[in-house]
């Protein structure tokens, strides 16, 4: 479905970012990497998955905290591969804190990297998007992009942002074929939240799998993890013809976590 197209997925050398690259791969896009740590394996995992379409695989180190890096990495992707069809803005980090002990250096690398990078590539995308009149720009926010939760500030804040950013990117292009739209995940088992899963484990003296299961029970009604690869499938929607026309939401896949 996606054979010819180029998607670039921010911070997919891990979790919800690999798992969209691999299903984009799997309908045949060329993909763009990013992120930190291992590449190969990740790599050797989306060319697998694109196979069949004999797609091709770049990679791009940009620190998404840094504006002029990111501008190499859009010119990189230009360069290499015609344009970038569809965009994921996913990097992002997380650190739980109270506000008044909240580490002013953290709140301003949440602030870059979970919002402003998006804001970064999106500029530096759309013209060649609007040009071709086709694209598609894919926010992974999270159901804290709906809802607030204690000792997560600056993650509530940049994610409350990055939806709104969402709407107003379709709004701009909403005459357009180029279509914008936000997932909203709630607990996703990542290393992003393994690290979570830990500290309630240690701070509370409770094995790993109690704290997974208080964890999900404070706020999951299905009790159960949404996965990378559920998600990567509602990316493939977003860029299907049937979502031609679907702009500016921000959809949930929260095991019911929003809907109380
Ligand atoms: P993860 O830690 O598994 O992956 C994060 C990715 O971002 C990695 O590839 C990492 O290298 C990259 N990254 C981090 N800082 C970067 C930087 N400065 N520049 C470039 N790349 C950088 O995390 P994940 O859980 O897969 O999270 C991905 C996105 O999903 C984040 O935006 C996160 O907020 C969001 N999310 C996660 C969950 C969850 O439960 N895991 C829920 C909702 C939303």
């Amino acid at each position: 479905m996606l054979k010819g197209k180029t998607a670039l997925v921010t911070g997919s050398t891990s979790g919800i970012g690999l798992g969209i690259a691999t299903a984009l791969a799997r309908q045949g896009a060329h993909i763009v990497l990013n992120g930190f740590g291992d590449v190969e394996a990740p790599r050797a995992q989306v060319l697998e998955a694109g196979k069949a379409a004999g797609i091709k695989v770049g990679y791009h180190g940009a620190d998404m905290s840094k504006a002029s890096e990111i501008e190499d990495m859009m010119k990189y992707a230009a360069a290499e591969f015609g344009r970038v069809d569809i965009l994921v803005n996913n990097a992002g980090i997380q650190h739980v804190a109270k506000m008044e002990e909240f580490p002013v250096e953290k709140w301003d690398a949440i602030i870059a990297i979970n919002l402003s990078s998006a804001f970064h590539t999106t500029r530096l995308a759309l013209p060649a998007m609007q040009q071709a009149n086709w694209g598609r720009i894919i926010n992974v926010a999270s159901v804290h992009g709906l809802v607030g939760s204690a000792q997560k500030s600056a993650y509530v804040a940049a994610k409350h942002g990055i939806v709104g950013l969402t709407k107003v990117t379709a709004l701009e292009n909403a005459s357009t074929g180029v279509t914008c739209n936000a997932i909203c995940p709630g607990w996703v088992l990542t290393p992003l939240v393994q690290k979570q899963v830990d500290a309630k484990a240690a701070a509370q003296g409770i094995s790993n799998d109690e704290a997974t299961k208080q964890l999900l029970g404070e706020k999951e009604p299905s009790m159960q993890f949404t996965t990378p690869e559920e998600l990567g499938e509602l990316a493939v929607f977003f860029c299907s013809p049937a979502g031609n026309n679907v702009r500016g939401v921000a959809w949930n896949m929260d095991g019911g976590w929003a809907a109380q």
